[in-house]
């Protein structure tokens, strides 16, 4: 089959990989130069197999008002009352119950599993350098409270497979001993064995290498933007560009927050809606952690890509606007170096700013678009999508192949 997939981020290049190597004829369209150039470029680097927990979860409702309020909070909320906003605030809001975040995690962990088992696969078998390591996770809390409830989340995730273990002040400064100058906001942490990291950028820019170099059948067009989707007697034929009509038997739509306006005048609203993060990645010059650690008491990631270590974190619902903000991006310097003071000399910062693009729910839309048979969507995977890409990108492969999904995917239904 043809296949002409939207999107060469992440997200979609998985996707090629997985379609070429069913034997499909894939064309990647992307309107960058290159290969992961927009929210795949410089990401937390956390391939988070276990923390998969949705954002939309019991409490978070009432915790965002004190977010918010805090200039140096992980969250910004700037209301801009449209439309697209307030109902994806609503389904949010509706989403935060204990049943749904339960049943939610359950799905996110089947799919990371699934991811996991892949990318260690494409990465051993097509040899991917892209600063990879098996560096497990280490998530401090700064209170008996925050620990207590991360007690309950990992005996809730034990019952769903996930191997996790709660981790006193002591034994996390042994795990890991850069965390030593914040030792006294430290209650206890979580360890998860299984977690990785990587740049996730690089890892788009190998799977390109891997696809260009090898017998598969995939083709690439960059700086080439999409401008419409051409459709006729039901079914999606073309996708319209600057350089012609690429023509298909199937779509993936995988264009992150590109999706919806391509999707709109088919009668699609797609209902992701952006959330703002920021990063620096600065050379290590010191004593940086080695292994990946997440400061939950300010939701900020820290993972080391070899020589460099990535710092991320901030969600601000600003609607799509790429500027820096420059007040965020230094409190995530103030925050970085509070916590790994010796890590870097803080000179070179590398910052960097993505949309996730979020559900309300957390969940990933996997599969076809209702009402077009021929257009499979891939989106929507938030703040997770390096982590999920290679089993999201699976899961999309199995149905184009007309095979049932290799893991149970109806919560994934587009
Ligand atoms: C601060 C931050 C930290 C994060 N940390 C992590 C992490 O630690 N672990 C993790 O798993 N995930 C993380 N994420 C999330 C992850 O980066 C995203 O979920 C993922 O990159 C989304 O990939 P994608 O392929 O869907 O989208 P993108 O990477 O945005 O790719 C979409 C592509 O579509 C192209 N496109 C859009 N519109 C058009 C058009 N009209 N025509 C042609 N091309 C078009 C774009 O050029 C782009 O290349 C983080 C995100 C942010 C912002």
């Amino acid at each position: 089959m043809r296949v002409c997939i939207l999107g060469a981020g992440v997200v979609g290049l998985a996707t090629a990989y997985q379609l070429a190597r069913d034997g499909h004829a894939v064309t990647v369209l992307d309107a960058e130069p290159g290969p992961g150039m927009v929210t795949s470029f410089a990401n937390g680097a956390q391939l988070s197999y276990s923390y998969v927990a949705p954002f939309a979860a019991p409490g978070v409702a009432w915790k965002l008002p004190g977010w918010l309020a805090d200039p140096d909070g992980p969250m910004r909320l700037r209301p801009d009352f449209t439309w697209h906003q307030i109902r994806w605030l609503w389904r949010f809001w509706r989403a935060c119950t204990a049943t749904q975040s339960n049943a939610t995690t359950a799905a996110l962990l089947r799919l990371a599993a699934l991811s996991r088992e892949l990318t260690h696969d494409v990465t051993a078998r097509e040899r991917l350098d892209y600063a990879f390591s098996a560096s497990g996770k280490l998530v401090v809390y700064p209170d008996d409270a925050g620990l207590a409830g991360a007690r309950a989340q990992v005996e809730l995730q034990a019952r769903m497979g996930s191997r996790q273990e709660v981790l006193d002040r002591a034994e996390c400064l042994a795990r890991e001993p850069a965390l030593a100058s914040i030792a006294s906001r430290i209650a206890g942490g979580v360890w998860t064995e299984s977690e990785d990291a990587g740049d996730c950028q690089l890892f788009c820019a190998e799977l390109v290498r891997v696809l260009r170099a090898s017998n598969f059948d995939v083709s690439f067009r960059f700086g080439t933007r999409v401008t419409q989707l051409l459709t006729a007697g039901g079914r999606v034929v073309g996708a319209a560009t600057p350089h012609g009509v690429q023509e298909a038997d199937a779509f993936v739509l995988a264009l992150g927050m590109g999706a919806r306006a391509l999707a709109r005048p088919l009668g699609l609203d797609v209902p992701i809606y952006p959330l703002k993060g920021y990063s620096l990645t600065v050379p290590i010059t010191g004593v940086a952690p080695a292994v990946s650690v997440t400061d939950i008491s300010q939701k900020v990631v820290y993972a080391r890509l070899g020589s460099r270590l990535r710092i991320a974190g901030m969600a601000d619902l600003v609607g799509a606007d790429m500027r820096f903000d420059n007040a965020r991006l230094d409190t995530l310097l103030r925050q970085a170096r509070g916590t790994f003071p010796d890590a870097s000399d803080w000179r070179e910062l590398r910052p960097w700013t993505g949309l996730r693009p979020a559900t309300p729910t957390s969940l990933p839309m996997l599969g076809p678009a209702p009402g077009w048979p021929n257009l499979h969507c891939n989106l929507g995977q938030g703040a997770l999508g390096f982590t999920l890409a290679m089993g999201s990108a699976a899961v999309v492969a199995d149905m184009i192949a007309g095979r049932a999904p290799r893991i149970e995917a109806r919560a994934f239904s587009a």
